[in-house]
């Protein structure tokens, strides 16, 4: 038997875990967040990366992501936020679903986001 993929599942089995959701998309916490309030923006149809997901879809992505990112600095009282978007394994998907990361940021916050070269 295949086993239904997880992000499927979340979009599936509609709880009261979420943070905000429209027609297209919800938002969750991640299960291992790497700083708190770390959120998963996740298409509610399976598409592997974003290249799959049709460009009509790209104002409720960004409605979801504006609405997710107010809510979580408002309840975790961040000054600000990061979108990450993982393509591919090689860019370090592991979930091969297509969602963003919504990290909450607060000065000195420990958290490193380091787009530069090693
Ligand atoms: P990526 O594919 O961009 O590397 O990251 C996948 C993310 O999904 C990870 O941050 C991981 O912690 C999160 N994740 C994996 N399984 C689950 C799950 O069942 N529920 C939630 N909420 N997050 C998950
Ligand atoms: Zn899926």
């Amino acid at each position: 038997m295949v086993s239904e993929c997880i992000f499927c599942k979340i979009a599936r089995v509609s709880n009261r875990e979420i943070i905000y959701e429209n027609n297209n998309f919800l938002s969750v916490l991640d299960i291992s967040p790497a700083i708190k309030g770390h959120s998963l923006i996740i298409s509610k149809k399976h598409f592997k990366t974003i290249l799959d997901m049709p460009s009509t879809l790209g104002a409720e992505l960004l409605d979801c992501i504006k609405k997710t990112s107010l809510k979580l600095m408002e309840s975790e009282k961040a000054e600000g936020f990061n979108i990450a978007n993982n393509s591919f394994d090689c860019a370090g998907q592991i979930v091969d679903h297509f969602h963003l990361h919504i990290l909450p940021r607060k000065k000195n916050d420990g958290m490193s986001l380091n787009l530069r070269k090693k």
